[in-house]
Parts: structure tokens; C-alpha cells; sequence
């Protein structure tokens, strides 16, 4: 127990008794979304209001807990931001789309997206414990009368136990802990019973948005499914409370790896000191960052979008400066559906036969000399190479790299190349395929 928690609830929850405040299910019905609910609590702005208003908004749903990090009087307030609508949320922008990440189009089955060749991601409810303004599944998320049925779950499950290559599971949504608990308890157990099932993952926000909702009961139910991990999104320090850091404790206490997401957000924590700040209280929570994400195509989202450079310089303020540990990976999830592709600063300069230049955060560069010789690894003759061999479809750069394929060409490449002589595409294609013998 934190000797700061208060033995009463924040103003103006302050008649509520304690152990309702600390009830998860009390703080799930008792969440905000009106402008009369928001009203006893802050001072709301005529933007906030236009955006509560507004017909058709994308769901507001805030538990009291989250609601009371809140500054009443400060509009920029970066919890505030992340849960109350405004004006600017109902203003389309020229790039958005609303599925932008295409999921849609890789789901072999409704709510299984299936795009790397080993993994997938299970969306096994669209509700969650407060709604996040940014979104990346605003399209499907906070309706109550769509969600994933026991016959969506069978049916996911069903394409998992048929695909060998999925050797990770990744539950999301909407918010995983946000389901009965026997519910998640039963899919957790027919994946664990499917064999080539090595990692079951769970990302969920109930710990920033509802951690009364760790109870001791529910680390104990996770905790048969090892290896089990679980991401969690805190984008400000502000979120990481003294009930946030006891529900992350007990789930570390339970063997659970913890990682986090964070989404960069304008006028939220696009300030390298803002950032640095998040990072190590993350770490003293036993929380490893794992990916900050540069803010999706999606409609409502356009006020918080930044530039790339501003993640860059988030990155170069962190890498070398703090713990390896607190360095996330900035990735941006391409739109069309190419998944999440990793840009970091250039750390190297140039590079000879014999050198590589390379600088490190503070400037200093010096120069690497390669072996002159090396006895190079022999993918003809590595068992674990020969193993791999005709796996997939997706080997991408890689095989380029390794000699399997000498070019990845864009759809239409050689239409477009048949300029003036014609060209017997059937050829080349033997050829290259000769030459990457
Ligand atoms: C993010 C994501 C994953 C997991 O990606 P990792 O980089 O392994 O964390 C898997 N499937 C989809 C569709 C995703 O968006």
C-alpha cells in the first residue's frame, strides 16, 4: 500500500465510499460521457462542448478514476486531451482513411488480422474501459451492439489451430481485460492448448484507465497461461499513479513482461523532456518501453498528428543519453497495410571496404575497420538456413540479402518498362533466377 493513497475518493467523487471508488465495476458504471457528467468536474472550454455535442461522435466513455487525473482548469491538460472531444476531432483531414492500416483486408476470419507470417492479432471485443480520442479502430470500436460473439472467438481460434506458422498471439481490440473474466479465461485456455501456440500476448489500457480492475483474482488467472505478455499504453508520466504503478507490481509479481505503446501525440508528449520523464517511470514500474508510434491516418486524429521529425528528435534525445532499457522503437504502421516499419536517426555516416563511419548521440564519430577476412556464413550449407528454405512467402529484403531472389518489383513494373523494344519478361525472369543460383 502507498502510504500517499488518499482513504477518500478526488472531488468530487469525495462522498463516494472507498471501497466502491476501488471497485472496478463501480468505476465502469459510473464512467463519464455527457457535457452535464464532464461539467461537475472540469471547467469545459465551447470547443469541448462542440465536440461532446456533437451528433455521431466517436464514443466518450471515461471512468471517474481517469477522469479525476484531469486539470480542471487547464484545457491543455495532457490526460484530458486524450479522452475529451473537441472541435478540431470533427474536422476531416486530407489524408485520412478510416481503416488505415488495412486490417480489414487481412483478416482471414472477422477480428483476426493475420499480416506478418508468424503472428497475428485477435480482436476479441470492441469495448474498452475509456476511449482513447486517437483511435486506430474508431471504425469498430466503442459499439456496444457490435461486438465479438462466442462464434467470432471459435471461429478466430478455429483459423489459429489450422495455421501452423502462428507461433504468437497477440489479444487486443477494444480492451481485452475488459471482458468477463471466465470469457478471457477460456480463450486463453484453447489457445494455450493449440501446440504450436509459443507466445500468447494481451494489450490492454485497463491498467492506465481502470488498474483497480488488477485484482490479485485476475493476475492469478493470467499468470497459468505463461509465457503470457502484456503491453500496456501510458503516453504521459501524469497517468503513472501510485493505482497504476500497484496494478503494474502485481502483474510484474506474476512473472507477466510487461512492454509499452505509446502513440505520439501533438501537445501531449511531443517534448523529448516530456518523453524521457514517461520512459524511466516506466522502468522503475518493471515496464520495458517497446514502441512509440507515430500517430495513425485516422479520421479525428488530425490535431494530433506531428511530423516524422518530431519523433526523430524524441529519439536522438533519448537513445545514449538513458538506460537502452528506456528506448522504445519509434515506428510508423504504414498505411495501406504494410505494418509497422521502424525509422530511427542515422547513426551510420559512410562506410569503405575497409570502414564503416559511425557517430554516436553525443557527435563523436570514429571509424570501424571490418575483418579483412571473413569466413562468410554459407546459407548452401547451414542446416538452420537449409531448414528455413521455402517457408513463408513473405522473406521480403531479407531474401533478397541471401541470394533467394535478386529484386522485388511494384505491381505493373513490367508494363511500364515495355517502352521501345519488346521485351521477353519470361527471359529476364530466368536469367535473374539463373544468376541468384
Ligand atoms: C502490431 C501488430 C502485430 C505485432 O507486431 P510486433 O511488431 O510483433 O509487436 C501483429 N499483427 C498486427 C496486425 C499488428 O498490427
Amino acid at each position: 500500500m502507498n502510504s500517499a493513497t488518499p482513504q477518500k475518493p478526488p472531488s468530487p467523487w469525495q462522498d463516494i465510499p472507498w471501497e466502491k471508488w476501488n471497485d472496478w465495476r463501480w468505476q465502469l458504471s459510473n464512467r463519464l460521457n455527457t457535457v452535464e457528467d464532464f461539467r461537475d468536474v472540469i471547467n469545459l472550454t465551447e470547443s469541448e462542448i462542440a465536440g461532446l455535442s456533437a451528433p455521431d461522435h466517436f464514443r466518450v466513455d471515461v471512468t471517474p478514476y481517469f477522469a479525476s487525473l484531469m486539470d480542471a482548469d487547464d484545457p491543455d491538460c495532457p490526460v484530458r486531451k486524450q479522452i475529451i472531444p473537441t472541435a478540431a476531432e470533427l474536422t476531416p483531414f486530407q489524408a485520412e482513411m478510416a481503416d488505415s492500416l488495412s486490417e480489414d483486408a487481412h483478416s482471414p476470419v472477422p477480428g483476426l488480422v493475420h499480416r506478418y507470417p508468424d503472428r497475428v492479432l485477435m480482436l476479441v471485443t470492441t469495448q474498452c474501459a475509456s476511449y482513447c480520442r486517437y483511435c486506430t479502430r474508431s471504425r469498430i470500436v466503442g459499439d456496444s451492439s457490435a461486438t465479438f460473439s462466442r462464434s467470432a472467438h471459435d471461429a478466430q481460434i478455429d483459423y489459429i489451430a489450422r495455421t501452423p506458422q502462428v507461433r504468437d498471439v497477440l489479444l487486443s481490440g477494444g480492451d481485452p481485460l475488459t471482458i468477463p473474466q471466465r470469457v478471457l479465461e477460456d480463450l486463453l485456455s484453447r489457445l494455450r492448448a493449440i501446440p504450436h501456440v509459443e507466445i500468447i500476448r494481451i494489450g490492454s489500457r485497463v491498467p492506465v484507465f481502470m488498474p483497480q480492475r488488477v485484482t490479485p483474482d485476475l493476475v492469478e488467472m493470467l499468470r497459468q497461461f505463461h509465457p503470457l505478455w502484456l503491453n500496456v499504453h501510458f503516453n504521459h508520466p501524469k497517468e503513472i499513479t501510485p493505482d497504476a504503478a500497484a496494478g503494474l507490481a502485481r502483474l510484474a509479481d506474476a512473472g507477466i513482461p510487461l512492454g509499452n505503446q505509446s502513440v505520439l501525440l501533438a501537445g501531449v508528449n511531443d517534448c523529448p523532456h516530456i518523453m524521457r520523464e514517461l520512459v524511466h517511470k516506466l522502468v522503475m514500474n518493471r515496464v520495458r518501453p517497446y514502441y512509440l508510434y507515430q500517430c495513425d491516418l485516422v479520421h479525428g486524429a488530425g490535431h494530433f498528428r506531428t511530423p516524422v521529425a518530431v519523433g526523430l528528435e524524441i529519439m536522438e534525445a533519448l537513445r545514449g543519453h538513458t538506460s537502452g532499457y528506456a528506448v522504445p522503437t519509434y515506428v510508423i504502421d504504414a498505411p495501406g497495410g504494410g505494418g509497422k516499419i521502424p525509422v530511427a536517426p542515422n547513426y551510420l555516416i559512410s562506410q569503405s571496404a575497409d570502414r564503416v563511419v559511425v557517430r554516436n548521440y553525443e557527435g563523436y564519430m570514429s571509424a570501424y575497420t571490418q575483418p579483412p577476412e571473413y569466413a562468410r556464413h554459407d546459407p548452401a550449407t547451414c542446416d538452420a538456413c537449409r531448414r528455413r528454405r521455402g517457408e513463408a512467402g513473405q522473406e521480403g529484403v531479407s531474401a533478397l540479402l541471401d541470394g533467394r531472389q535478386l529484386a522485388i518489383q511494384p505491381e505493373g513494373f513490367h508494363e511500364t518498362h515495355q517502352r521501345l523494344t519488346k521485351v521477353d519478361w519470361g527471359e529476364v525472369e530466368e536469367e535473374l533466377a539463373r544468376a541468384a543460383e
